[in-house]
């Protein structure tokens, strides 16, 4: 059986007191009882500080990028290697904002999800589509191009122990969630395109929903089949919120 992951993506928010406010919240929250996996992706600056803090906690911690090389003249690109070195566990890769902010494509996720593996570390896949793309019915068709192109490039083999991400961006920092039905769809035909390819890594795999997760909503999300936790942005800088979001995935009947 799948176990839940919820992580936490920070992205360019925190301060030193912020985070050491925030982390105590969250550690002390889930030391009264917690059943799932829970992890923050913090700004690169702060994996000093938030190793130090969480490194005797349940919580794992990780990175929001990571380079697609090991080493080398790349100036402000950081290596899978040197977020190990941090005691990363996670990295997300491929998230929508890097992909139209950063021009990544899906080859060079797929180059990134490799770097992060190569350096031990779990990459969380991003993949989802646009408000217009899911409007024009092609929700599938896209997520399947962001996956395919991972499978063309390091073999199905490469989601044996990663973890997908299902972010629909109209629904990221929007208030907008898919409703249960409509993610767990959109997961069910993620599992079903891997399947084509190998039945074991697409039963195996884990698929987070993100899309404004809230506590109020991540219960009935985290119920679905195949939804196996979330990916969360804005509500992992509240603790309580998010303390509330990773029980909800620990209690979750299927
Ligand atoms: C995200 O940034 O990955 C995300 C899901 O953001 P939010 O929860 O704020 O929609």
């Amino acid at each position: 059986m799948r176990s839940r992951l919820v992580a936490g993506n920070w992205k360019m928010h925190g301060s030193l007191t912020e985070n050491e406010a925030l982390l105590g919240a969250l550690t002390r929250g889930l030391a009264q009882g917690f059943s799932g996996q829970c992890a923050v992706c913090v700004p690169y600056p702060f994996l000093g500080q938030v190793q130090k803090l969480l490194q005797d906690s349940a919580v794992a911690w990780g990175a929001q990028d990571v380079s697609e090389h090991a080493k080398g003249a790349y100036t402000g690109e950081v290596s899978a290697a040197m977020l190990r070195e941090f005691g990363c566990r996670f990295v997300i890769v491929g998230h929508s904002e890097r992909r139209a902010m950063h021009a990544e494509d899906s080859r060079l996720v797929a180059r990134k999800m490799r770097a992060a593996q190569d350096g031990g570390l779990t990459p969380i896949v991003c993949v989802g589509e646009t408000l217009a793309e899911r409007e024009r019915g092609v929700t599938d068709a896209v997520v399947s191009e962001q996956l395919g192109a991972v499978i063309e490039e390091l073999g199905v083999a490469a989601f044996g122990g990663a973890v997908i991400a299902y972010e629909p961006v109209w629904a990221i920092g929007t208030g907008k969630t898919a409703s249960p039905e409509q993610a767990q769809a959109v997961h069910a035909a993620i599992r079903g395109l891997l399947a084509k390819h190998d039945a074991q890594f697409a039963a195996e795999v884990r698929v987070l929903y993100g899309g404004s997760v809230k506590a109020g909503n991540a219960g009935e999300l985290f119920a679905m089949p195949d939804i196996d936790g979330g990916l969360v942005g804005g509500a992992s800088l509240d603790a309580a919120e998010f303390t509330a979001i990773c029980r909800a995935a620990g209690d979750a009947k299927r």
